[in-house]
């Protein structure tokens, strides 16, 4: 680090050198800041997705400041880091979160980056009314610099609403043409709303501070090559972990807008956090919603779907014996540990007392069997009650549409063959027979 210092002091900020060793950093910020937000998304069911959202919110500011007063010569012009890795690698995220999670989740960081930005240019109106003390020679604040922010904020916040918006509707129109082709897809919407976002960038510094045409010639190649970068980097992310996760939806884009912008019929129902207290899964309220759409969309694309319904086995014994408090940390560990244990793209809720259901997309019945047995040994080799004895978990599976096309006939199905299961003893999973 500090020889890369030395050596960038001494020489010139445009010889072919320095903008090689620029464009070298330049690739290492875009691989730590994907590796880094990535493994927040990937580990997003144990650590909490609000910590990758925090992540996100926290390199906007980084972002954005060094968008404003930060620039670097590279052999193709000169760019700041801020509106060209990082910037994109914001949009870049956000589309991996749709791509993971779905619409009504990824409204959640657009929605705040958008208010969070208005709230920022909001103080910052009020903090310029005060008279600061000067702490240090030369320790005053930009006041200038504040200033300006306010219309740059103001006219970025809208733009990237707009791009964030933009990114995942053109992914979907994408979606018709290469439903598989997820990378490609993902390249493609980055490109077209990053060059948007450059034009409507461009514009704004123009009639600001008279930027000429190379700024916007640069900072649209950077902003191409960034986005490039991110999909071979997406690709490698996919190639490793085999994502079964994405299903590969055509939900019509008026949907997909519907529920990005908070229009969707369930509106009142969802923006509840539908979340469990005790366990933080998904509750019941949030299953009757989300598993029909789930289960349609299957059907809808001809994969199959599959439902299982987990029981604890004699968690009564485990109350009565050590007590309900014991009973709950039970009953956390076998939640987490099941969560843990599940495909990227499964779901898994809390449906009742000591029951769960899982849903498996794209899983056809030997797949759901096949996990449901795999839950079945982990749980029984890793959870053990206060005596140390193994706690066990019974399983009951079916899937659509063999077993039928609606959720509720799923559920009495393998709401049935739980039953069998707990009769042929308990620990086991029963599907079709
Ligand atoms: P089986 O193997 O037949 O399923 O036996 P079981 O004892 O698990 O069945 P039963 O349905 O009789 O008991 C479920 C128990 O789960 C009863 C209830 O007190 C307990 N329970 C339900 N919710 C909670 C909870 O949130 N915390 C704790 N500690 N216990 C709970
Ligand atoms: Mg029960
Ligand atoms: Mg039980």
């Amino acid at each position: 680090m500090e020889r890369v210092r030395t050596v960038l002091a001494a020489a010139d900020e445009w010889s072919p050198m320095v903008q090689t060793i620029n464009l070298a950093l330049f690739l290492a910020e875009a691989a730590l800041y994907f590796s880094l937000m990535t493994a927040l998304l990937h580990f997003r069911h144990r650590i909490g997705l609000g910590v990758f959202l925090t992540a996100l919110g926290v390199m906007h500011f980084v972002e954005t400041y060094l968008a404003a007063v930060f620039y670097v010569s590279l052999p193709f012009g000169v760019v700041s880091p801020g509106s060209s890795v990082f910037f994109t690698g914001k949009l870049m995220m956000i589309l991996m979160l749709y791509i993971k999670e779905d619409a009504s989740t990824v409204r959640q960081p657009i929605y705040g980056l958008f208010l969070g930005n208005l709230v920022t240019v909001a103080v910052a109106q009020v903090v310029l009314l005060h008279q600061p003390v000067e702490m240090a020679p030369r320790q005053f604040a930009d006041m200038g610099f504040l200033q300006d922010m306010g219309l740059l904020m103001i006219w970025g916040t809208a733009l990237l609403y707009l791009d964030a918006l933009g990114i995942i509707l053109l992914y979907e129109r994408l979606g018709r043409t290469w439903l598989r082709r997820t990378v490609v897809r993902f390249a493609l919407s980055g490109m077209l709303v990053l060059t948007f976002d450059q034009i409507g960038f461009y514009a704004l510094l123009n009639y600001l501070y008279d930027a000429p045409a190379s700024v916007f010639w640069g900072g649209l190649k950077a902003k191409m090559f960034s986005v490039t970068l991110y999909a071979a980097f997406f690709m490698l992310y996919q190639s490793m972990f085999r994502d079964h996760n994405i299903t590969h939806s055509r939900r019509p884009i008026g949907d997909v807008f519907s529920d990005l912008t908070f229009r969707e019929r369930y509106e009142d129902l969802l923006s509840r956090t539908g979340r469990d207290m005790l366990t933080g899964l998904y509750d019941r309220s949030r299953m009757e919603i989300e598993a029909p759409r789930l289960i349609r969309e299957s059907l809808r694309i001809g994969t199959p779907v599959s439902l299982a319904i987990v029981d604890v086995d004699h968690f009564k014994s485990v109350n009565d014996r050590f007590g309900h408090l014991h009973g709950d940390e039970v009953l956390k560990a076998i939640a987490d540990g099941m969560a843990g244990q599940l495909r990227e793209g499964d779901h898994i809720f809390r449906y009742g007392g000591e029951e769960f259901v899982v849903l498996m997309p794209e899983a056809s019945h030997g797949d759901a069997l096949g996990l449901a047995g795999h839950l079945c040994r982990t749980m029984a080799a890793t959870i053990r009650n206060m005596a140390g004895e193994p706690v066990t978990i019974s399983i009951g599976v079916a899937t659509a549409p063999h077993d039928g096309g609606s959720f509720n006939s799923l559920l009495a199905l393998a709401d049935e063959r739980l039953y069998k299961a707990k009769d042929a003893g308990r620990n086991c999973v029963v599907g079709i027979v």
